[in-house]
């Protein structure tokens, strides 16, 4: 089945996790992957895993944080492939503490990224996508994006304000022939989860009805329907993906 033939996919923070098994299952579906992330080495390593599976890949060293640098990788991609077709807005971070602990730092640092990395990811592509006459935009939201979490206010509001981007660009963009969809993961097993100790991952697992986390691959396959024609009346809308977990 190849149901991103074709498609130019560009997604951020696309160097491990839930982005890199997206990379992978995209290449898999016939899609242009276009992998975005910090670090060039871990990029490069993306890429040839993308290619290995017979997509054409490429990839680009991308702070989302910085207008600049986002606006520079959407140019190159546009003018080597003349589109973009979707855009994930996958990157981003934690830096937990009760509200009372919480630094301004660490509030600044992931709104930054989860917040305004995804609106200038979004701002960058809306231009070509209206112009092409049609595109994808997917968010990052979470299962603390609808409920919130202990020690996560900074996280939470950042997730909770992307459902609010996503709701809000789909009544903007959707007359132009774009959707815009959000995912609501909950508990993947990902590197973003090394801070949450065992015992509370153990009460995660408890629970979600399925008895397990989720796996990155099960957060992509999501993403890939959503990408695809075969979600062409899917938008606005936030999509959990949790295993049940608030059942
Ligand atoms: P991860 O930490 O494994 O991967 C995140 C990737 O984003 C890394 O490769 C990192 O280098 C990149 N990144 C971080 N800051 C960046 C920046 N400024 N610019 C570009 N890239 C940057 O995380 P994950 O678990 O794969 O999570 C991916 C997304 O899914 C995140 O938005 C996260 O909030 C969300 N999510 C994850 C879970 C989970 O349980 N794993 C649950 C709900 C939502």
């Amino acid at each position: 089945m190849s149901r991103l033939s074709n498609k130019v996919c560009l997604i951020t923070g696309a160097a491990q996790g839930i982005g890199l098994a997206t990379a992978e299952t995209f290449a898999r579906e016939g899609a242009t992957v276009v992998v975005a992330d910090l670090k060039p080495e871990a990029v490069d390593a993306a890429v040839r895993r993308c290619q290995a599976l017979g997509a054409q890949a490429e990839g680009h060293a991308l702070d989302v944080t910085e207008r600049a640098q986002v606006d520079g990788v959407v140019a190159k991609v546009l003018s080597r492939h003349g589109r973009i077709d979707v855009l994930v807005n996958n990157a981003g971070i934690t830096q937990d503490a009760r509200l009372q602990k919480m630094t301004i730092e660490q509030f600044d640092r992931v709104i930054d990224v989860n917040l305004r990395g995804v609106f200038h990811c979004a701002q960058a592509v809306a231009d070509a996508m209206v112009r092409q006459g049609h595109g994808v935009i997917l968010n990052a939201s979470s299962v603390v994006g609808l409920y919130g979490n202990y020690g996560q206010t900074n996280y939470a509001a950042s997730k909770f304000g992307v459902i609010g981007f996503t709701k809000t660009w789909a009544r903007e963009l959707g007359p132009k022939g774009i959707r815009v969809n959000a995912v609501a993961p909950g508990f993947i097993e990902t590197p973003i989860l090394a801070t949450i100790p065992d015992k509370v991952l153990d009460e995660m697992r408890q629970r979600v009805p399925l008895h397990r986390l989720g796996r990155p691959e099960e957060i992509a396959s999501v993403y890939a329907f959503l990408a695809s024609d075969d979600a062409s009346y899917v938008n606005g809308a936030v999509i959990e993906v949790s295993g049940g977990m608030s059942v």
